[in-house]
């Protein structure tokens, strides 16, 4: 996978408001040289303007943590894939666990959100993963990837080359517990088996992310795995230092 662009994708989660948004992104795109990898802002849809401004003319990316699977209309407190185009962001977290669990998200929903994001030229960052009890029964892999198949259902194959799947184990989201590196690996390697399965050769294109307590001090040996292409970072992407540090061990 050496010929793709390792993305590190910040997610700031319900953190910084607009103000230390801008404040900090300025920050930012005073000092990241884009050392190899890519980096993605993923800010409150609030906070987008302002991160928008901050980093123009910089080389980061930014996007927001959520998009409505509706295109316009009678969705009151939804943000549409052309509301987040329309502030120049390139990306939307979509199947984030959090919102699965607080927001009640299925595959079903998850899936109608990934197509609309694609389908406006948005790239959604599909977010799958198992619980504990889950990965204790040795049935993680077999309900990650059926949660894949759920979460990209009717996806267009014209449009899976901007796909960005992130593997984000729920038991190591906030915890300080990070699945060891051969644990993402053995994850991504069977994810990029099923989209070569359903996608087929453009799945080598897809970038496949690793989550849950990524910081610097292990960012390297994980995203350092043939299937893994960069990081979805919660708690350690709130910290300019710990942002460059990560950006810099890719
Ligand atoms: P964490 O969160 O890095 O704080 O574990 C990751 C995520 O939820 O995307």
């Amino acid at each position: 996978m050496s010929d793709v662009t390792p993305l590190l994708a910040l997610n700031w989660k319900m953190n910084k408001t607009p103000s230390e948004a801008r404040a900090w992104a300025t920050e930012l795109a005073g000092t990241f040289t884009g050392q190899g990898a890519e980096l993605a802002v993923m800010a409150p849809a609030i906070d987008l303007p302002g991160v928008a401004e901050a980093l123009r003319g910089s080389r980061v990316a930014y996007g927001a943590q959520d998009v409505s699977a509706h295109a316009s209309g009678a969705y009151t407190g939804e943000i549409s894939a052309a509301m987040l185009l329309d502030v120049g962001a390139s990306y939307a977290i979509v199947g984030h666990s959090e919102r699965r669990a607080y927001h009640a998200e299925t595959d079903e929903k998850v899936a109608a959100k990934t197509r609309a994001a694609l389908q406006a030229g948005l790239v959604p960052i599909v977010c799958v993963g198992e619980e504990l009890p889950v990965r204790e029964a040795g049935e993680h892999v077999a309900f990650t990837l059926n949660s894949l198949r759920g979460s990209l259902e009717g996806v267009d194959v014209r449009d899976a080359r901007a796909l960005v799947i992130a593997y984000e184990p729920v038991w190591a989201i906030g915890t300080g517990k990070t699945a060891t590196a051969d644990d993402a690996e053995e994850m991504a390697s069977a994810i990029r088996g099923e989209l070569r399965r359903s996608l087929g050769d453009v799945a080598d294109r897809v970038r496949v992310l690793y989550g849950g307590s990524v910081k610097p001090a292990n960012i390297a040996e994980i995203c350092g795995k043939a299937n893994v292409n960069g990081a979805l970072v919660g708690g350690a992407s709130l910290e300019l230092d710990s942002v460059l540090g990560m950006a810099g061990a890719l």
